[in-house]
């Protein structure tokens, strides 16, 4: 059981077929991917000796490289750590030497900020790009087969930030991630070799977890020359190459949907445009339906049981006929096929239909773990169900909505903040006394960080200056709210509810 096998099958198959697309142009067939993986796994294995289960980072801008990448490593046996391209080189080093990566693959213009920290790390025997020789020479290693993986063997190591601000491995297995496949195609949606998938989100992330379904089907994969999401540039990729298929933020619908109307352009060239990661608000989706058409599918899940929580089907979306439409196109839809969802109260005993509490899973997609974290993996997972940490309630028909994120996760533009690491870069500050993040709803990003402050004589320059040396840009602040005190509990709990209405 190893997903590398998907790809030796579909290059059997289908060896002439177009695989990987730069634009509108066709740069691998099925045959040269595969060999190209091959290569590059024996490169791995036989030039550099990794053993299988060691790790591969990549920390790569979206790139036609990315596949035949994270296929490689697989077909070696060994294990992807795929990086935010946009997190700061000092959060990447942490990552890296986290997983205790042997290699590094990075985009060329984020090699040289990369170099001092990860000197530091004891374990990383090679940093390569793309463009280098020395990947050339890479891929002039002789061919191997692929590794054998029992279907628990560790495929993807998924870094996501904790409420305590360091970020967490997420153990997610070969098995976890052929049931997410597997719930594509029963839940989602049908790939023929027909579609393509264009990567307009970051393929460290769900839209790459999504070549699955791709793969086995021997479809194309679209890497837009912008290497991210520009309306313009999709809807061009859309008439060119036809039976578009993407992975997009709830922002990133909004975007393209006003771009369309604004243009009059006509949408027949998506085929299907799979939403999640954030709520979608009624408005939108019904907005979206109307310039689009039917073509929207909703997806809810997180790091933790990757891309397959529940689905919201393009049915559903449609029937507007239906007297529980509006409550429906508002839901995240139903369970996956291959899990079982169930909302509980603080003891964790399901509560009755309509009644709120913490949205768990169980099933073929739940991680197996935080990477050498069991306190963490204990408190997440528990009597085999994986505490969420999202509230919801599921009505009766089985439809969950999800009320609030207990974790207080800002999402913005796509891309997950979570406060208390905002929070603990603006406590460096000698003036800051206090500090409070919170998301504040915003039209164009979902939602914008807002941090409160209480201190003396800061200046929000100085913070923004401070935020810009430790974290990633996308992370810092966009407004800043100086106040006397914060709004707490008796427990001395800053209370984040209060703080939004106040903002
Ligand atoms: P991540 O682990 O980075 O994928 O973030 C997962 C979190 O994003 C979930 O726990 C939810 O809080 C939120 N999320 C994911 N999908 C949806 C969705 N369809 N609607 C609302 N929130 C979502």
């Amino acid at each position: 059981m190893n997903l590398a096998r998907w790809l030796v099958r579909a290059a059997l198959a289908h060896p002439d077929r177009p695989a990987v697309l730069l634009g509108d142009t066709v740069v691998l067939d099925y045959r040269t991917l595969a060999d190209r993986a091959a290569r590059l796994a024996g490169h791995l294995r036989g030039t550099l000796g990794l053993q299988p289960g060691e790790r591969v980072a990549l920390c790569m801008h979206n790139h036609v490289g990315y596949l035949e990448l994270l296929y490689a490593a697989w077909w070696a046996g060994l294990v992807v750590v795929p990086v935010n391209a946009k997190l700061h080189p000092g959060e990447v080093a942490f990552i890296v030497g986290d997983a205790e990566a042997a290699v590094l693959f990075v985009s060329e213009d984020l090699a040289p900020d990369l170099r001092a920290p990860l000197a530091a790390l004891p374990a990383l025997r090679q940093v390569l790009t793309p463009a280098d020789a020395a990947y050339r020479t890479a891929l002039e290693a002789a061919a191997i087969e692929p590794v054998h993986r029992a279907p628990d063997d560790l495929a993807w190591l998924f870094y996501t930030s904790g409420t305590t601000g360091r970020p967490k491995g997420v153990m997610q297995s070969h098995r976890n991630l052929a049931a997410m496949t597997a719930c594509y195609f029963m839940d989602v949606d049908e790939v023929t070799a027909a579609d393509a998938i264009v990567y307009a989100a970051p393929m460290s992330h769900g839209a790459g977890m999504y070549n699955f379904a791709f793969v086995a089907k021997a479809a194309r994969h679209v890497v837009p020359v912008s290497g991210g999401f520009d309306p313009a540039e999709l809807l061009t990729l859309s008439r060119g190459i036809g039976r578009l298929c993407l992975f997009a933020a709830p922002t990133m619908v909004k975007r393209l949907v006003s771009h369309l109307r604004d243009t009059g352009a006509p949408a027949h060239g998506f085929k299907t445009i799979v939403y999640g990661g954030g709520p979608m608000y009624v408005e939108d989706i019904q907005d979206a339906l109307g310039v689009m058409g039917p073509c929207f599918v909703q997806i809810y899940g997180q790091g933790e049981s990757p891309m397959t929580i529940t689905a919201l089907s393009r049915q559903h979306l449609a029937d507007r006929a239906h007297p529980k439409w509006l409550d429906r196109i508002g839901s995240v839809g139903m369970a996956h096929s291959l899990v079982e969802v169930c909302v509980v109260d603080s003891r964790g005993d399901p509560v009755a239909a309509g009644e709120m509490g913490e949205v768990v899973v169980r099933g073929e997609t739940v991680m197996t773990g935080y990477w050498r974290n069991p306190e963490a993996t204990a408190q997440t997972l528990r009597d085999g169900w994986l505490r969420t940490g999202d509230l919801g309630a599921m009505n009766e028909d089985g439809f969950l909505t999800l009320k609030d994120r207990s974790k207080d996760v800002v999402i913005s533009g796509g891309s997950n903040i979570y406060p208390r690491e905002v929070e603990e870069v603006l406590l460096r500050h000698p003036g800051v006394r206090e500090a409070a993040v919170i998301g504040q709803p915003d039209a164009e990003w979902g939602e914008i960080v807002v941090a409160f402050i209480v201190g003396d004589g800061v200046e929000p320059e100085a913070l923004d200056a401070l935020c810009l040396q430790h974290i990633a840009r996308f992370k810092r602040p966009r407004r800043y709210r100086f106040v006397e005190a914060l709004p707490k509990n008796s427990y001395g709990k800053v209370l984040k509810t209060a703080l939004r209405q106040l903002a």
